[in-house]
């Protein structure tokens, strides 16, 4: 009898690996040819176009209708010369993927004749029709008016699908009325914010500099599996996440020897996508993750924060199509196997300046020391101000299943700082006591020891603690907390709003000081000890993933919230609401709209995963129970038939009795799974709503899965219809 299972391992186990051809020997020749970067544009762009064009880009200078005529006029030309022959406005709305709608150059003139036209107004806005994405009721169906508007500050690209392509303008995503319906828009505003908020601090030690920017470095972590084999298994196939089988329950391990060196034909499809990548300006680097089988990691060179998260989105995009030219299938889910690792992605975040310092790099001497210990001490007071923000930044349906599973940090917020910098704070705290004379201090003891002692801190890393959800990794601070499939953008919203927030009380604050008569450096030690003291609630050294850790959180007052629904509520509090509404991140609207999508996207998910579930165990799973215990039953009275002793079947029967017994759990299981469904259904809010699904849905999901992955171990491997977790995890 045929089985999709074993037709797919016979596929899956006899491919051979795609000959993968490099445009160069070296990477320089084809680094960024796709990207219509600053150089391409002095080349393509008129003197005054090309100013106008830096401006903007560095300061967000608006952009002239008549001179956007030229810039898409050049635009065009550059593209064509590399063969696309549509453009596209990019965009990334809340459905977490991008989005994109094309249009040809090609303009008829009468019915012989046509030319090819780019115009400035086509460049700079377009409407997409996005009655169908997602807008928290900000955009009503009947006026489904969104609109895209170019962001001059990413760079315009050309996206290859076989031997189509086409020239893609990144842009932003709003509804007519002007509401964002995207992660873009509140990004570049944020950005915005903390770039006018720390420039004033900055200005307290260096007067030169003219910009500061965030910048991001994002660690992609994903899974890959044979394409047979994914379609084999309608659950990974409709949710990206195994919702059966694997055999954890039984001790099952996966051995040693699927990690090892990169298998050929994953290799094969790394130098692939690479190549797609750094065409694209994606300074990718590869390298194997050997933490579950099958799964790997790929990291870029860090980037300002705007262009860093298009490239995680382009490069999410581009490693699943490219996946698809190597007959695998690459999975971005934060949870793809019960049992085994699930998949992350760092966000490596800092502040450079224009004169290209990393305002988070220790410095040599005591005024660039006293640069670093701001910014470092602002960012952990916002954090610790925020950190309920920066939880509902990271949730979705998928974290949910990493956070707190020993095995990623935990949903509790802390910041971990190392040794040394931790024996810098107490010493600051120490010695700027209330009415000291700050002064005295500045001059010897205190900026002695601290700056003697920080040198040390770039060495500190070596103890790094992998377990914080915060860390400070030696010039940079790490949110490992973000899921694999996230977009980086909500998360850095909240990160840059928070600390630029931050920045501005603190000018406030030494400013009332100097005009205290205290002098600047007295003023920012006594500002930043107080911040210390404030904070210390927040910095957590020892292992997160710990029970102690659990029970200390919760007397320092930090939230431990689980699910996603609860965690999403930190969206609208009144201090979310006073620090994003009040500093034009969102309107109100916005935000409460947003918080909507967001719980009606988790609903949607939950969802999906009951319904797939549901139909793989009465479709799949039960049937093949079924004819494996049709078989025990017939063998049973064969063997009775012949004569021989019900005494000497007994093992024969309870197997059929086992068998029996998780069927009918699995049938009870699918009952209160739908009883779960109306009293979900019932409910009237969203909120309410996404609440019953993460209450009383998702937890069905667990008692069908106890007995359904029992009965793959008991069944017939023969019969069994879905590819198992050692079959799915071997890609070779
Ligand atoms: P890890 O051990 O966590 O893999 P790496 O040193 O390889 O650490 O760096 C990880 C990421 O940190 C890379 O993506 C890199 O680009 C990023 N990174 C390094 N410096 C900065 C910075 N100043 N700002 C933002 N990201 C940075
Ligand atoms: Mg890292």
């Amino acid at each position: 009898m045929s089985n999709i299972r074993f037709d797919a391992m016979e596929r899956a186990f006899t491919r051979t690996g795609v000959n993968v051809q490099l445009p160069s020997d070296k990477i320089s020749d084809y680094f960024a040819t796709n990207v219509f970067t600053v150089d391409t544009m002095r080349r393509y762009l008129s003197k005054e176009a090309y100013k106008s064009m830096i401006a903007s880009i560095e300061s967000g200078a608006k952009i002239d209708r008549s001179i956007a005529d030229q810039i898409a006029s050049a635009m065009k030309s550059w593209a064509m010369s590399k063969g696309a022959i549509s453009y596209c406005h990019w965009f990334q709305p809340l459905t977490g993927a991008t989005a994109e709608k094309h249009d040809t150059f090609f303009t008829p003139i009468d019915n012989s004749k046509g030319i090819e036209r780019f115009s400035g107004d086509a460049l700079v806005q377009q409407e997409p029709d996005g009655s169908s994405f997602p807008s928290g009721g900000l955009r009503v169906t009947f006026e489904a008016r969104g609109y895209t508007a170019w962001d001059p500050s990413s760079p315009a690209f050309i996206m290859q699908v076989g031997s189509g392509k086409t020239l893609c303008i990144p842009t932003i995503f709003i509804s007519y009325t002007g509401e964002s319906l995207d992660y873009k828009a509140p990004l570049l505003k944020s950005q915005h914010f903390l770039e006018t908020a720390a420039l004033p601090v900055c200005h307290y030690f260096n007067k030169n500099v003219k910009k500061i920017y965030p910048t991001l470095g994002w660690e992609q972590e994903y899974f890959l599996v044979d394409a047979a084999l994914f379609h084999a298994r309608p659950d990974l196939q409709a949710t990206g996440r195994t919702l059966l089988g694997g055999g954890a329950a039984k001790g099952q391990q996966l051995d040693d020897h699927y990690f090892g060196s990169i298998p050929e034909r994953v290799y094969a499809y790394m130098l692939d996508f690479e190549t797609e990548a750094l065409k694209l300006g994606i300074t990718i680097s590869t390298r194997h993750n050997e933490v579950a089988p099958g799964q790997y990691e790929c990291a870029p060179v860090f980037t300002d924060v705007n262009v860093a998260v298009d490239q995680n989105q382009l490069l999410m995009d581009i490693m699943d199509r490219v996946a698809r030219r190597h007959s695998l299938r690459v999975l971005f889910h934060e949870k793809p196997y019960e049992g085994v690792n699930g998949s992350g992605k760092h966000n490596n975040w800092s502040l450079a300046t224009d004169t290209g310092v990393n305002l988070l790099s220790p410095g040599k001497t005591p005024r660039t020391n006293m640069q670093f210990l701001t910014f470092f001490i602002n960012v952990i007071k916002a954090v610790n101000e925020h950190a309920d923000l920066l939880r509902a930044a990271i949730a979705s349906a998928g974290n949910d299943h990493r956070l707190g599973a020993n095995e990623a940090p935990p949903a509790i917020i802390s910041v971990f700082i190392g040794s040394t910098l931790t024996e810098v704070l107490n010493e600051l705290s120490n010695k700027v006591k209330k009415g000291a004379k700050v002064d005295e201090l500045i001059k010897d003891e205190l900026k002695l020891n601290i700056h003697k002692k920080i040198p040390d801190v770039l060495m500190d890393n070596t103890d790094r603690n992998r377990t914080s959800p915060f860390a400070f990794t030696g010039n940079k601070f790490e949110v490992r907390a973000v899921g694999s499939s996230a977009n980086c953008a909500a998360t850095m919203t909240v990160l840059n709003t928070i600390v630029a927030q931050q920045l501005v009380h603190f000018k406030a604050e030494v400013e009332t000081l100097k005009k205290g008569g205290e002098t600047k450096d007295g003023a920012l030690l006594r500002v930043l000890r107080r911040y210390v003291e404030d904070s210390k609630r927040i910095l957590f050294e020892g292992d997160n993933y710990s029970d102690t850790w659990a029970k200390e959180a919760k007397k320092r007052g930090l939230s431990n919230v689980k699910t996603t629904p609860p965690a999403l509520g930190f969206m609208v509090t009144k201090s979310a609401k006073e620090l994003l509404v009040g500093n034009n991140i969102f309107s109100e609207r916005e935000l409460d709209a947003r918080y909507e999508v967001l719980l009606e996207n988790y609903e949607m998910k939950i969802g999906i995963e009951s319904q797939i579930l549901a139909e793989m165990v009465q479709n799949q799973v039960i049937p093949a129970t079924v004819t494996y215990q049709n078989q025990l039953i017939t063998s049973i009275k064969g063997a009775l038939d012949i004569g021989i002793k019900k005494a000497s079947l007994k093992g024969q029967i309870d197997l059929v009795k086992q068998i029996a017994e998780h069927l009918e759990g699995l049938h009870q299981g699918l009952a209160a799974m739908e009883a779960a469904h109306k009293k979900a259904h019932a409910k009237k809010s969203s909120k309410a709503k996404a609440i019953a699904y993460c209450d009383l849905i998702k937890p069905c999901f667990d008692t069908i899965r106890h007995h359904a992955d029992e009965l793959e171990y008991l069944v017939d491997d023969q019969l069994w219809p879905l590819p198992k977790y050692r079959e799915l995890m071997f890609v070779r």
